[in-house]
């Protein structure tokens, strides 16, 4: 049989080359061999977060792996068909739990039924798309190509502690829409969510004021600013900033850390965001790396443009022209605005 050899180390090196693996040999029925996983990270290897993410790709799938431990270089990974049902991973740490949701998302949205997933993790952690990113910028646009999902917070996971708790419902899609994005449209809304668990309420009034501030000038709408208090185990805050356009939904994120003042975590989640109304892109640069399975499996061209190439997009598609037969076309330099296209062969 046929089987995808695949080299951990291109581009980044980094963890999203395992889960798009992961979700596309599903997809396809195609087995892969993955070396030199997450070579380019200081502690290489499966790491726990990584490995929840194959025991979940197995359990979805009654996969046949081998080398899946913690500090494993080494998978192989031959799956069954995805199938539809409830199931319930826990991370263990503050692992995140939202890029397991992404593994899960595109082969069970292709199965027959409803499935509903339990996760247990970090949900609001470095690196990683944020609950709120994943709900509210996320979901929704890959509902626009057709994929339906819900995805509920039942308590926030922070760094170290973990244990954040998420439900999510994903209903089975028919069949995948282009997404043609080349206009955003006229700003429709901008809200800023100022997010602590179990720290004191002046660090979210801080952030909500620095962000009111920082986004003083903006002529089109007044932005909604809120403070959300999350239950949770452990402590921490974050700013998440969500627009919405006319065609199409952006978000960014910072993560606030011991020693850093919350007007800093504020401007961090803010600028970004004056910056992309500066461009003419429609999708944020971690947007685009994770709509291009999505692109790919869509019947049909679909086209974004992204305010920063990103070398996590250059190494999906790397990945995904190994399993499906599509060319991609990217018009743009690594860290500056590109438009980025694929379709079927034939
Ligand atoms: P590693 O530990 O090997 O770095 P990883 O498993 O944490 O890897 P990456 O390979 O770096 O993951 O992939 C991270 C994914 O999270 C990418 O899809 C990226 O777009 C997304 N991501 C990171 N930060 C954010 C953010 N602030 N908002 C939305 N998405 C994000």
């Amino acid at each position: 049989m046929n089987i995808v050899e695949i080299d951990g180390s291109f581009g980044e090196g980094g963890g999203q080359i395992l889960r798009s693996a992961l979700s596309l040999s599903i997809i396809t029925g195609t087995p892969f061999r993955l070396v030199n996983i997450r070579a380019g990270r200081e502690k290489p290897g499966l790491r726990p977060q990584h490995l929840t993410s194959v025991h979940a790709a197995t359990a979805i799938s009654d996969a046949e792996v081998d080398g899946a431990e913690v500090g494993s270089r080494t998978l192989e990974f031959a799956p069954r068909a995805a199938k539809a049902g409830n199931y319930q991973f826990d991370v263990g740490t503050a692992g995140a739990v939202m890029l397991i949701f992404q593994t899960l998302l595109p082969p069970l949205c292709r199965t027959s039924g409803e499935s509903q997933i339990f996760l247990r993790g970090g949900t609001h952690v470095p690196f990683s798309p944020p609950f709120h990113f994943i709900a509210e910028v996320f979901l929704p646009m890959v509902a626009q190509m057709g994929v339906h999902a819900d995805v509920n917070l039942l308590k926030a996971g922070w760094n170290p502690k973990g244990g954040g708790e998420v439900t999510a419902t994903i209903t089975p899609t028919s069949a995948l829409q282009p997404l043609n994005l080349t206009e955003r449209g006229a700003l429709r809304r901008v809200t800023v969510y100022a997010l602590l668990s179990n720290l004191p309420d002046h660090i979210g009034q801080r952030e909500r004021d620095a962000a009111a501030n920082w986004l003083r000038d903006l002529r089109e709408i007044k932005p909604r600013l809120e403070i959300q208090r999350l239950p949770s185990i452990g402590e921490g805050t974050m700013v998440v900033l969500v627009a919405e356009f006319e065609n199409t939904v952006v978000g960014f994120s910072a993560m606030g850390q011991v020693g850093k003042r919350a007007e800093r975590v504020a401007e961090e989640a803010v600028r970004p965001f004056l910056r992309f109304l500066q461009s003419e892109a429609t999708v944020d640069s971690h947007l685009a790396d994770q709509l291009l399975l999505y692109m790919a499996l869509a019947a049909g061209r679909s086209r974004i443009v992204t305010d920063e190439l990103t070398a996590h997009v250059r190494t999906n598609i790397w990945l995904i022209e190994k399993f499906l037969p599509v060319e991609f076309k990217v018009e743009g330099e690594l860290g500056k605005p590109a438009t980025i296209e694929v379709g079927q062969w034939r």
